[in-house]
């Protein structure tokens, strides 16, 4: 069995497409989504459908239930992002019949997944939706300890961009510190995929994890930032920053 783990794709379509050639060449059986598959960037139709059609499970992300409700906890920036993204759902791209199957798509996304000791969110096993474990909260082991109660054996999760293995002993691994791997089995773990299409980690490449029997693998993939921040300049609602920062994965 191999899993393709792929989260935060924030619209951005050509590191989508991207990684999933990068998945093709893989021999991955199958594809779980994690969320914010919309928000900030220029292509929220195109990758709902992307994602629609490859992925076998997918997860609410809070911005894909921003789009779908009234944002909440969003600054201005993203705030305006997803009002025009919510724009673009609602227009008839391709059919009338095929705009609302993308509702329903977003509507229906279930919170949390579990299946064989594996939980997979958005954000945390406390709160699959919106909370945020970052690298740093390794000194919270109050935090820590909470989370990791509600890990059956793995946790995967996105949310903070920022990927890397996260151990039960307070310890974190960035895919750099581990060689891009990290054994499966021997210890809870709560993993961070990292983000197709807004890296936050300093490498502006997309992420997404392949998980295997034994062993998880973090890939990075190169993708045409310049054209994706070429479109979000071309698009008044989102801000200049939002392609700035895929310059240098901040
Ligand atoms: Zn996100």
């Amino acid at each position: 069995m191999k899993r393709a783990l792929i989260s935060d794709i924030h619209a951005n379509l050509e590191s989508l497409e991207a990684v999933l050639d990068d998945i093709r060449r893989q021999g991955v059986s199958e594809i779980y989504c994690l969320g914010d598959i919309v928000g900030y960037g220029p292509n929220p139709v195109e990758c709902v459908d992307l994602v629609r059609r490859h992925c076998k499970v997918s997860i609410m992300g809070n911005h894909d239930q921003g789009a779908l409700f009234d944002p909440e906890g969003f600054n201005a920036v993203a705030e305006q992002a997803i009002f025009w993204t919510r724009e673009q759902l609602e227009r008839p791209c391709g059919s009338s019949a095929l705009m609302g199957e993308r509702w329903d798509f977003l509507g229906e996304l279930p919170t949390r997944w579990e299946e064989n000791g594996q939980l997979y969110v958005h954000g945390s096993p406390r709160n699959p939706l919106s909370e945020y474990v970052f690298p740093d909260d390794i000194y919270n082991p109050r935090k820590m300890e909470k989370l990791f109660a509600l890990v059956p054996q793995c946790c995967f999760q996105g949310h903070t961009h920022v990927p890397g293995v996260f151990t039960e002993s307070a310890e974190f691994f960035s895919p750099e510190d581990i060689d891009y791997e990290f054994p499966l089995g021997q210890q809870k773990l709560m993993v961070n995929v990292g983000s197709v299409g807004q890296p936050r980690d300093g490498d502006p490449r997309a992420c997404y994890v392949i998980l295997e029997d034994d062993r998880l693998r973090f890939r990075r993939v190169e993708y045409p930032v310049e054209k994706t921040i070429q479109k979000i300049y071309a698009i008044p609602e989102l801000d200049n920053s939002l392609g700035d920062r895929l310059r240098g994965g901040q």
